[in-house]
């Protein structure tokens, strides 16, 4: 029997029918989750993942996740390691160069355009990218080809108590799992870090971003699009063609209410304001995929760690969705954890281990946060001096072959 804590925070006894040990229990199988099952799991460590909210794997499904996700090239070779981009590969659309455009003028035309080529600092793209849907219907793949890693879709993390030596947790299903380490991948609401007790600091910028897949004429070529005018950036990132078209993924940000009026807006007008937005350079876009509506925050947490338990993806850090920082940063925080585990295994879930996770991950999570807060902040600008500013800012950055290079170098997630 063990004492266990009810959501008014009474106290609770319940009958325990099942006592299960591991190494390691992830709180949450969202992409991030299951992502650090993998790589948890293929280096051998004994996984238990559980998720109250099963994955959805099929695109046009109710609830589908349309977003997609740029892994940038550090990212792609943790998936390696993991075994999952094998099961990528084939779908994912490489990135070989960022245009941004500025369209901050009184007509809305674009007045400045800059190309980032990832040639100029690599042999490879920038990244890959790939539909959040499909990430989730590979990675359940890999899951179920590690017989070390038990994923238990449905199935959520009730309570959490701590001991020196231990983690345990009860479940939904009334189990009780004993885990040498937690980690928390359950969300910018994260319940773990909510029961450890760990604080976070938010910033609201009264924006939304509606994502969604179009079609276009015109091909994209691997380019990766971001039109800046007012309320935040709109941006189109390359989809493999789509019922014979050409397709891209499009992330439009907004303040809240002319998001929520976008979003409610019929198909065909829809259309017309996207085609707009887009400043037509792929001609007209056609809606291929349901809209979602998702609000932007930044938020950090007060500590990446707590007893026997490691924060990581937005349950430590979350960013709007601007130079594609949000689970490449999840997949940094996973790096170094991993690296921690297997140069001691024995140490897993220490507080040595935890504090030096912490060490490796604090600054950089701060500088991408504020990095991300500024170009956001610089995006959204509606008054036309500050948007004159901001075009004549891209253009003398860009201007410096030395400052471009290093800017590319720092998105792509080399240390600052
Ligand atoms: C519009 C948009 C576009 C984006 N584009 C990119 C991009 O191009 N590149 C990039 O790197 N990032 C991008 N991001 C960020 C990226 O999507 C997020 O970093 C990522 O989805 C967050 O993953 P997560 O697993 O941490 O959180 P979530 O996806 O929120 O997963 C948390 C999981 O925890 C589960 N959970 C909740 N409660 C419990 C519980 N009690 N027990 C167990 N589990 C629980 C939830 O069901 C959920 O599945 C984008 C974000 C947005 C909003």
């Amino acid at each position: 029997m063990v004492l266990a804590l009810s959501d008014s925070g009474s106290a609770t006894y319940i009958l325990r029918m099942e006592k299960t040990q591991t190494d390691i229990l992830i709180s949450g199988g969202g992409v991030a989750g299951m992502t650090a099952a993998a790589a948890f799991g293929t280096a051998g460590f004994n996984v238990i993942c559980v998720d109250p909210t099963p994955p959805i794997t099929e695109r046009d499904a109710d609830g589908s996740d349309l977003r997609s996700t740029a892994f940038l090239q550090p990212s792609r070779d943790f998936l390696e390691d993991a075994g999952i981009w094998s099961k990528l590969d084939a779908h994912a659309s490489p990135l070989q160069t960022m245009r941004i455009v500025d369209a901050g003028g009184v007509v809305n035309e674009p007045r400045l355009t800059r190309d980032f080529d990832a040639s100029d600092i690599s042999e490879r793209p920038f990244g890959w990218n790939l539909p959040n849907w499909l990430l989730r219907r590979e990675m359940v793949a890999r899951l179920k080809e590690l017989p070390n890693v038990d994923f238990r879709p449905g199935v959520g993390t009730a309570s959490v108590l701590t001991r020196q030596t231990e983690a345990r947790v009860s479940l939904s299903d009334g189990t009780l799992v004993s885990a040498r380490m937690i980690i928390a991948a359950d969300g910018r609401n994260s319940p773990v870090r909510r029961a450890l007790g760990i604080g976070a600091k938010t910033t609201r910028y009264g924006q939304k971003a509606l994502a969604f897949a179009v079609t276009h004429p015109i091909p994209h070529d691997g380019v990766s699009t971001e039109i800046h005018r007012s309320g935040g950036p709109f941006t189109l990132v390359p989809l493999p063609d789509y019922n014979g078209k050409p397709s891209s993924a499009i992330v439009w940000m907004e303040r809240g209410p002319e998001a929520r009026r976008l979003y409610e807006l019929d198909a065909t007008a829809f259309n017309e304001a996207i085609s707009e937005r887009s400043c037509h350079l792929f001609g007209p876009l056609t809606l291929a995929s349901r809209r979602t509506i998702w609000p932007i925050i930044s938020q950090i947490s007060d500590s990446f760690y707590g007893e026997r338990t490691a924060l990581i993806a937005e349950a430590a850090h979350v960013v709007p969705p601007i130079g594609a920082q949000g689970l490449n940063m999840s997949i940094g925080d996973m790096r170094a954890l991993l690296d921690l585990a297997q140069a001691a295994p024995d140490s897993l879930g220490s507080p040595k281990m935890l504090a030096a996770y912490e060490r490796k991950r604090k600054a950089e999570v701060h500088a991408r946060v504020a990095g991300v807060n500024l170009l956001n902040r610089a995006s959204m600008m509606g008054e036309q001096p500050l948007r004159d500013l901001r075009a004549a800012g891209v253009s003398a950055l860009y201007s410096m072959a030395p400052v471009r290079k290093t800017l590319m170098q720092l998105g792509l997630g080399a240390r600052g």
